[in-house]
């Protein structure tokens, strides 16, 4: 099955969400830095001032040192024994003598230092000096406790920096649920996912049940499911179990809910962890921490690993090669890959995966083996929401006038999420107003709540903006059931999806060469969204953008590579290198290739103005049906339109048993003709 995405929206892309996840604010590691710093240089400095403020000193050789007490000069002498040094306190008078500077500069007690070669030398000197009459004070002893303090300045500022360190892995260790203290520092390598076991702390049992809607996802992991349950049945056959699975899907949707709904229903442990957990400031961590992860659950398996927004690891390398890159990231996601290599398709661990973005993520990740399996989860349609409301709806005291039908009506374009959300906030207005059981008034009070708060964060759209976008997908649907060679249609659907407000799912045909007519069919029913919009709401917009550039490409494509072109019949200026700058045509060519792109489309264009206007009864009864129920199918459009008089190919061959042609597909021009 083929799926087109319709109706983009040009303006607003983003569809990130803050509400659900509770992610703590990083610290700033800027202040840690700044202390360190300060206190580093204020031991630099404060070091060497300390000793000069109190008291200057100055080493000197054992002679001048007997000069200084035969001119009289000392004050008192302290010899140090451990040292082998004695320290000769200066007489004020004497200090200009000394140090060539005033007590200012010295303080009142500087000293000056000398190592002595035999204490009885010294005090044999000393004796002498007294009974000479040069030196009248003291000679007195000390020990080195001076030293303690030495070493207690050398160490200290390592000290400090430890301190600090610890202080910050405290830190880390904490906001990851790690047991902090020391363990902190020997945690930062350790994965932190958060693991919901049996008779663990956190254990809740979610089953599919709590899982409202998804029935095609629901369907999908299914089978996970069986594998880790009973994987003797597939590996017997030869089967290869695989190894992850992808959820994608917009935020809210339930991705992290299924993947606990098939933990839950297979009885296994579930491992969780977020993509950005990964990724920290220091180099490796990331990449021990994915070792981590699987060391722990292998040691767990059966089990499942659920990695939320992978896109934090898991973006394409090397395409901001020329930005420098990210180097840790990029080491981490080879850590992943390597590890989903490394373990064997039996050993019970299955890994999903959820993210938004599908199409950033590196392309080796989705490779066979990895992440194969991609199943869509996307918002809910009107039926969904229903399901989803009568989830949540449950623990909370309802009115009996409360009509669920309206509620799902009234919230289009809310996920899952958003639903819970306008449960919990109704409850909450309840009994702010002392209520006894959650009313009408207050449901639709909480949706205008969320829906002011979630404007510009979701795809939350207006009455007129359902309806246009149910005009426009009703275009595409009109026209392609009324033209011969269009894909038949499967469903038309106005729930927003991905960057997509609206979609039209067709099952291609399985042909190995398009005619012309088949691709100008497409064409007129691609543009048949516009037309439609131009035609019943007056207006053209920025829905269409997607369409259009399909569109264009297409008539490029027929017109400049497959000589589908009357102007320009027989020609292909397909160029098979990639960054060639030449034209292969003349600058009169590019022109003309120009005009009949236009000419190609505007008269595909007119031509589904036409036909809706023809069909105009038939494409407004679709444009209402879709509004009302967001989701049509096949049936639906048959009902309205009558039989497609057309049976499509694959049917024919089906029941005529010829055979298929056997004209030569197109090739690409090969090596001779380009030379
Ligand atoms: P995602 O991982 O896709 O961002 P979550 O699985 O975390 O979304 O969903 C958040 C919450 O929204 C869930 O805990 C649940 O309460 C609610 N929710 C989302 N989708 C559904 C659903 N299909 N059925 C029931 N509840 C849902
Ligand atoms: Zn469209």
């Amino acid at each position: 099955m083929e799926e087109q995405d319709h109706l983009k929206n040009a303006t607003s892309q983003n569809t990130s969400r803050n509400g659900g996840n509770n992610k703590k604010p990083r610290m700033s590691f800027t202040w840690v830095y700044i202390v360190i710093a300060l206190a580093l240089g204020y031991l630099f400095f404060a070091g060497d001032d300390l000793q000069k403020s109190g008291t200057a000193s100055k080493n000197i050789t054992y002679t001048q040192f007997q000069e200084y007490v035969e001119n009289g000069y000392a004050n008192k002498i302290v010899a140090n024994k451990d040292e082998g040094t004695a320290r000769m306190y200066v007489k004020p008078e004497h200090i200009r003598d000394v140090f060539k500077s005033g007590v200012e500069q010295t303080g009142k007690q500087p000293y000056v230092q000398t190592e002595y070669g035999s204490p009885d030398k010294l005090e044999e000197f000393i004796t002498q000096q007294k009974e000479l009459g040069n030196f009248t004070g003291e000679l007195s002893y000390r020990r080195s406790n001076d030293t303690l303090m030495q070493l207690f300045w050398n160490v200290f500022p390592l000290l400090l920096i430890i301190f600090v360190w610890m202080f910050i892995m405290r830190r880390m260790g904490n906001s990851g649920g790690g047991f902090g203290g020391m363990g902190g520092i020997f945690n930062v390598g350790r994965s932190r996912a958060q693991l919901v076991e049996k008779g663990g702390e956190n254990e809740s049992k979610v089953t599919f049940k709590d899982v409202a809607g998804q029935a095609s996802a629901k369907q999908e992991v299914q089978e996970i499911v069986e594998f880790l349950k009973n994987p003797k049945k597939f590996t017997d056959l030869g089967g290869k179990i695989p190894k992850g699975a992808l959820l994608v899907g917009p935020p809210g949707t339930g991705k992290t809910l299924l993947a606990k709904a098939v933990a839950g229903e297979a009885d296994v442990p579930f491992f969780s962890m977020s993509g950005s957990d990964f990724v920290e400031m220091f180099v490796g961590v990331g990449a021990s921490r994915v070792r981590d992860l699987f060391r722990q659950a292998k040691e767990k398996a059966p089990c499942i690993i659920f990695i939320d927004e992978i896109d934090a690891v898991g973006r394409a390398r090397a395409n901001n090669a020329m930005m420098g890159g990210n180097d840790e990231r990029e080491s981490t996601l080879n850590q992943l890959l390597t590890e989903m290599d490394g373990f064997g398709t039996n050993s019970g661990v299955i890994i999903m995966a959820a993210t938004n973005r599908a199409d950033i993520l590196d392309k080796a990740l989705l490779r066979a083996g990895r992440f194969d399996r991609q199943i869509h989860v996307d918002l809910p349609d009107l039926n969904e929401r229903k399901a989803v409301f009568k989830v949540h709806l449950k623990p909370i005291k309802v009115d009996k006038s409360l009509d669920i039908d309206l509620l799902a009506r009234q919230t289009p374009g809310f996920s899952g999420a958003d639903i819970a959300n306008v449960c919990n906030e109704a409850a909450l207005i309840a009994a702010r107003h002392g209520k006894q059981a959650v009313t009408k008034e207050d449901f639709i009070a909480a949706v205008d709540r969320i829906v002011g708060g979630l404007e510009k964060k979701t795809k939350v759209m207006t009455e007129e903006e359902k309806r246009t976008i149910a005009l426009h997908e009703a275009g595409h649907a009109t026209i392609s059931w009324n033209l011969q060679y269009a894909n038949p249609l499967i469903k038309v659907t106005i729930v927003p999806r991905g960057r997509a407000l609206g979609a039209a799912w067709y099952l291609p045909e399985e042909r190995q060469i398009t005619t012309r007519e088949q691709m100008l069919d497409e064409m007129c029913a691609t543009l048949g969204g516009r037309a439609a919009e131009e035609l019943f709401t007056g207006h053209i917009s920025s829905g269409a953008m997607n369409d259009l550039e399909r569109v264009t490409k297409q008539a490029y494509g027929m017109i400049a590579y497959m000589g589908m072109s009357d102007a320009l019949p027989n020609l292909c200026y397909y160029n098979q290198q990639e960054y060639s700058w030449q034209r292969p045509y003349s600058e009169a060519t590019a022109q003309l290739i120009d005009q009949e792109v236009k000419r190609m489309i505007n008269e595909q264009y007119e031509r589904a103005k036409q036909l809706l206007l023809e069909k105009q009864k038939g494409h407004a009864a679709l444009a209402n049906l879709l509004v009302e129920r967001e989701v049509i199918y096949a049936e639906d459009v048959e009902k309205i339109f009558g039989k497609r008089p057309w049976v499509s190919r694959t049917e024919e061959l089906l029941t005529s048993q010829e055979e298929p042609a056997t004209e030569q597909p197109e090739t690409e021009p090969s090596e001779e003709q380009k030379a």
